[in-house]
C-alpha cells in the first residue's frame, strides 16, 4: 500500500520518535505549528477517524490511553491541543489515522482567528 506514515512505521521513511510500542507510533511533526507537533498512529493502517469500527477501535483506545504519557515524552507542561483532521473540509493530508498533539505554547482559541 502506498501510505506515508505505513513507510514510516516500516522503517523506510525515517522520523524522530517520541514512543513506539506493539500498537502505536508516535513522532515529531516535520512541519511542526508550536514548539510541541507529535503525531500519533496506529501501527495498523486505518485511513482516517471515519474508518474506525468495532473491529479496530481497541488500538483508538489503546493510543488515548498513551496521549497523556506521549505528551509529558515531548515536553508538554501546561496542556495540549489533541486534533484529528478528517477528510477534504478539515485538510487531512495523509490518509493514515493520526492524531496531533500540539502544545508548548499557549494556543489560538479559535479554528478562524477573526472569531471574538
Ligand atoms: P494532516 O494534515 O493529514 O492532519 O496531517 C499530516 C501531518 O503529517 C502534517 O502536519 C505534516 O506536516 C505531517 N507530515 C507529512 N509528511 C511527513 C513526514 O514525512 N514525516 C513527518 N514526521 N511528518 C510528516
Ligand atoms: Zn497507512
Amino acid at each position: 500500500m502506498d501510505c506515508l506514515f505505513c513507510k514510516i512505521i516500516a522503517g523506510d521513511i525515517p522520523c524522530k520518535k517520541v514512543y513506539e510500542d506493539d500498537n502505536m507510533l508516535a513522532f515529531h511533526d516535520i512541519a511542526p505549528e508550536a514548539p510541541v507537533h507529535v503525531l500519533v498512529i496506529p501501527k495498523c493502517h486505518i485511513g482516517s477517524m471515519d474508518e474506525v469500527n468495532e473491529a479496530n477501535s481497541g488500538v483508538v483506545a489503546k493510543i488515548f490511553e498513551k496521549i497523556p504519557e506521549i505528551a509529558k515524552m515531548a515536553g508538554v507542561k501546561n496542556g495540549y491541543r489533541l486534533i484529528s483532521n478528517c477528510g477534504p473540509d478539515a485538510g487531512q493530508s495523509v490518509m493514515h489515522l493520526h492524531f496531533h498533539i500540539i502544545g508548548g505554547t499557549e494556543l489560538p482559541l479559535h479554528v478562524f482567528p477573526d472569531q471574538e
